[in-house]
């Protein structure tokens, strides 16, 4: 993804739909509007991902917690929201399997009278993912569950494993921006918009590239409003009489070492004392632990709070057999939830579904969860072709692949150390090589498998432009170590 060329080709464009917004939703909806046909370009005023869509917990989930939700409230949409994200679950781990893979997720149960009610409640989850399963539920003993998670307490008579899938939040959207790139689409970052315009036509737009200064304008026939927890301001930037319609709820995660955590499985604590999930995930390297469910104000980099940490060691302590604390965490992050605002005090209740505003030849496509993104933006590209009166065109993105696509167990590459070899095999796929090609193998740090020349791959080929662009959302250094993050941000700046 040059970027010159990508504000060159935006630069008095004619275009079908310009989306706003560079998330998990614009992205989905311009790989969808891409794929079909339409001309379709998008803007984010920050890096790509920069915003929700890379501080997830990088589940690919049905989302077992709504499943309970359904059925104790006999709620028939949302056991079909599960069934939705139970297909897309397999859609997305088929799309990228480097970047998507199953993932087992083990219950600790207190007693073994909980078993017949999580028996009966994942028996519904693996029926309603039917021939899409990625895994049965089965149950795992006392014996089994402290070999496979020895920093559990040991005092569970049995567990409970089923399977989801989990992924590479931000290098999962970014490898859908190129895609789409690929297919005709348009994508550039790090572009404000200076004004929207409302004509005949539809809407013209003026716009600034950061770094160059460089203003310029576009014409088109409609907007997809794609910005998350930010939807309100673009929807009063066009109309400063609209109501907000948004709240947001900030979701805080720490990383620790596995040596202080040893976990083969993930672990999935359905209920914690004030009644939110837990999830402690081995990724990468790492293990993930949150995360909180509060309301918090819009911000452009949220940060977990003292207070945040603090929650979760001591929830994570109540089921660790050594406890951990502020010592043992070697990153944060912070992501705020665009959750449609129901008037409900409790973020935990507010729905999880998307939802579409049409408003004025503007479409904003909202709420949601990562996983769904792809037919959020099948849902969102039916309506907004009929908002500017364009002919009907099929969606394809189910079928897709991403670039980079490939079994992340392919051979191994020849003559690098093995740990960089899965290293890039995850995060690049097939491309592997090619990002070995675009400079030097040297490792960053002696004990992590990065190497430098994902710097080059990600300004060449990523549109990444700062520091912050290549070590947070390319290399997910942040997400791992932020001592090293920090080290690697010294050289970079
Ligand atoms: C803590 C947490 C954990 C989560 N875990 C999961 C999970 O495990 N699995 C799952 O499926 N979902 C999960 N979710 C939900 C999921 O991450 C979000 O639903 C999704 O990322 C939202 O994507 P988005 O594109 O709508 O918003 P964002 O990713 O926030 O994207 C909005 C973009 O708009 C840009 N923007 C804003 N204003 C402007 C402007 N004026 N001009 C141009 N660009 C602008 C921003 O820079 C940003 O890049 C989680 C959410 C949180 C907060």
């Amino acid at each position: 993804m040059d970027r010159t060329q990508q504000l060159q080709r935006l630069t008095d464009a004619e275009l079908d739909f310009l989306i706003i917004g560079g998330g998990a939703s614009g992205a989905g909806a311009l790989l969808d509007a891409a794929t079909r046909g339409y001309k379709v370009g998008l803007v984010d005023r920050q890096d790509f991902m920069s915003g929700t869509s890379s501080r997830s917990t990088k589940l690919v989930h049905g989302g077992v917690r709504y499943l309970e939700q359904a059925v104790k409230t006999l709620d028939w949409s949302m056991l079909q929201l599960v069934h939705e994200a139970l297909r897309e679950r397999q859609t997305m781990i088929n799309m990228a399997p480097h970047l998507a893979q199953p993932i087992s997720m083990v219950t600790p149960l207190k007693s073994r009278w909980q078993w017949p009610y999580l028996r009966t409640g994942l028996g519904m989850y693996d029926a309603l993912a039917g021939k899409r399963s990625i895994g049965k539920t089965t149950t795992i003993s006392e014996a089994q569950l402290q070999a496979s998670c020895p920093a559990l307490k040991q005092n569970f008579p049995i567990a409970v494993k089923y399977w989801d899938g989990q992924f590479d939040d931000a290098r999962f959207g970014i490898a859908m921006l190129r895609t789409a790139v690929n297919k005709g689409g348009l994508a550039l970052n790090h572009c404000n918009i200076l004004s929207i315009k409302r004509n005949q036509h539809g809407y013209r737009v003026s716009l600034q590239e950061r770094f160059s200064e460089k203003k310029f304008a576009l014409q088109c026939k409609g907007i997809i409003n794609c910005t998350g927890p930010w939807t309100d301001e673009i929807r009063e930037q066009v109309r400063p009489d609209r109501h907000g319609i948004m709240k947001t709820s900030g979701g805080a995660h720490i990383v620790v070492s596995p040596k202080r955590v040893p976990l083969q499985h993930a672990v999935l604590i359905p209920k914690t004392e004030d009644g939110r999930v837990l999830f402690m995930i081995p990724w990468y390297q790492q293990i993930l632990i949150g995360t909180t469910d509060t309301l918090d104000p819009l911000s452009d980099n949220p940060q977990a709070s003292d207070d945040d940490i603090k929650y979760l060691i001591s929830e994570a302590n109540k089921w660790l057999q050594q406890p951990i604390n502020e010592k043992d965490v070697l990153a944060t992050f912070k992501g705020l939830r665009p959750l449609l605002d129901d008037l409900s005090s409790s973020t935990a209740k507010i729905s999880r579904d998307h939802q579409i505003l049409v408003e004025d030849r503007m479409l904003t496509l909202t709420g949601g969860k990562w996983t769904t993104w792809r037919s959020m933006a099948e849902d969102a590209l039916n309506q907004a072709a009929k908002m500017v009166d364009l002919p009907a065109m099929p969606c394809i993105t189910d079928t897709l692949k991403l670039v980079g696509a490939t079994d992340p167990n392919t051979a191994p590459i020849p003559d690098i150390d093995t740990d960089i070899s899965n290293h890039l095999r995850q995060r690049y796929g097939s491309e592997a090589e090619l990002v070995l090609q675009a400079g030097s193998h040297k490792r960053l740090f002696e004990h992590y498998p990065w190497i430098e020349a994902e710097f080059a791959w990600a300004m060449e080929k990523e549109a990444a432009v700062t520091p912050e662009d290549i070590l947070e959302r390319r290399l997910r250094m942040n997400t791992v170590d932020s001592k090293a993050y920090m080290e690697a941000l010294n050289i970079l700046s």
